[in-house]
């Protein structure tokens, strides 16, 4: 074997991802270190209990409860713990002892990214984190790297897998929100508290890191306009479908240009919601738990990514992409790559947001009720582009369910109008409003 310089690495956290790294770690070390051009010698694991059953077997004397020790010394540091505390304090007491950082925590970077980053700046080392959205997908290199010489113009991503299962297995079997989620949880694709996920707070994480990345600003979480599926229901599906939509979770980075807010013209508006996506996008085939990230840049045009955005063994991948490229960094010296965050663009609110609607609308079964409505959404500037009705017989009375498919509107007026409608007189119960995504 090449007698490669010997780099210590350290690992906090022998979870799902934790372990599998580990076990990859000293299965390749020899391939690792051929490619890295050095050798990585993993010199402890630190975890809470020593006695916690793992996914794989690990040689026991390499873990430890007690992380201090091997913070001291390493030269690469993979942060595997997630959560905030400890994790933050470990990485940056790494990063005062020198070490470059591996991370999949996106809880940790969307909160407390630019203190971390700060942190490595002002003694030149780096911190990977390709792992930190979308799992498996190469999507933080591409966007860091690959992209850096172009203009990224929105990025829309299914970047959540448990939203995606539980939205896919609804379509597919017109199911109910309810009944799919406890079916999830028992097969171990949601959590017993399935809250992270299915409110979008997850998704809203990886959006910020994303938006960060693509548009050179940093993003904080809270700018992230964030909803949940929880309010999908089967109608909404079986509407959708019939009007050749799919509903997805999508994470929405999108560049605007938007005069009123920054002296550049542009803003960005970064959000999470579910939308209606046509079903000939590509995103429309993405299915089960799969994630896959959708980019639009100037000159490169439309790039898919898509693969898995979960799994240990899966993330483990592109934990270990980051480790050989730390290790690479480490033996040509030189400072770490900053984040860029000099364009600083402002955060728009979903206010400002341009795009299509749907609106669902149960009305009275009356002469002079579409012409009421269409003059709401007209005082509003809302323009109609396609309406459906559906006569709905109830047992005291006959209804009409109207499904109107908007122009390109304003969100702040499409949201006044909805109000209008709702104060109107002549609606009796606002079904629904999705946005339209992709087309
Ligand atoms: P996990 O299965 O819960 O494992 C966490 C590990 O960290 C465990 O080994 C645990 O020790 C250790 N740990 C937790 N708190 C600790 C503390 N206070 N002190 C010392 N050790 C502590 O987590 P995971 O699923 O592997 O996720 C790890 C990270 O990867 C998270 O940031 C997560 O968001 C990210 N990620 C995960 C996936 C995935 O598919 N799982 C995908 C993408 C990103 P014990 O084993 O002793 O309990």
């Amino acid at each position: 074997m090449t007698d490669y310089r010997r780099l210590r690495v350290a690992l906090l956290g022998a979870g799902a991802v934790g372990s599998q790294v580990a076990a990859l770690l000293l299965k390749h070390g020899d391939e690792l270190a051929d490619r890295a051009g050095a050798a990585l010698d993993l010199v402890g694991i630190s975890v809470r209990d020593l006695d916690a059953r793992r996914d794989v077997d690990l040689p026991r004397e390499l873990l430890t409860t007690d992380p201090e020790p091997l913070l001291v010394g390493a030269d690469i540091v993979i942060e595997l713990m997630g959560g905030i505390e400890p994790a933050r304090t470990s990485i940056l007491q790494a990063i005062g002892a020198g070490a470059d950082i591996v991370t999949a925590n996106k809880a940790l970077l969307a909160t407390h990214g630019p203190e971390l980053f700060e942190a490595a700046d002002q003694v030149g080392a780096s911190i990977y984190y390709e792992a930190a959205a979308a799992g498996a997908i190469p999507i933080i290199r591409p966007l860091r790297d690959s992209l850096a010489g172009d203009r990224v113009q929105r990025i829309m991503g299914i970047v959540n897998g448990t939203t995606n299962y539980i939205l896919d297995r609804m379509d597919r079997e017109g199911s109910d929100f309810a009944d799919v989620l406890a079916d999830a949880q028992a097969l171990g694709y949601a959590e017993s508290d399935p809250t992270a996920d299915v409110e979008g707070y997850d998704a809203a994480q990886k959006a910020a890191i994303l938006a960060s990345l693509a548009f050179h600003t940093a993003v904080p979480l809270s700018a992230v306009h964030r909803e949940g599926i929880t309010r999908i229901d089967a109608d909404m599906m079986d509407a959708a479908r019939k009007a050749g939509y799919v509903i997805k979770l999508l994470a929405v980075c999108e560049r605007l240009a938007d005069a009123e807010v920054s002296p550049s013209g542009e803003s960005i508006s970064v959000r999470v919601y579910p939308a209606l996506v046509p079903r000939e996008h590509p995103l429309a085939s993405v299915h089960g738990a799969n994630n896959a990230v959708f980019v639009q840049a100037e000159a490169a045009g439309d790039l898919m990514f898509y693969g898995a955005g979960a799994g240990g063994v899966q993330t483990a991948s592109a934990v270990l992409g980051d480790v050989v490229s730390a290790a690479r960094r480490h033996i040509a010296g030189g400072v770490g790559v900053g984040e860029s965050t000099r364009a600083n663009l402002p955060v728009v609110p979903i206010g400002h947001v341009v795009t299509r609607y749907q609106i669902t609308l149960e009305v009275e079964d009356r002469p002079g009720v579409l012409a009421a409505v269409a003059g709401v959404l007209s005082d509003g500037r809302v323009s109609i582009a396609t309406l459906e009705q559906t006569i709905v017989t109830g047992d005291d009375a006959q209804t009409a369910r109207l499904v109107i498919g908007t122009h390109t509107a304003r969100e702040q007026d499409l949201s006044d109008t909805v109000d209008a409608l709702g104060a109107s007189g002549v609606v009796q119960r606002v079904v629904s409003v999705l946005r339209v995504e992709g087309d």
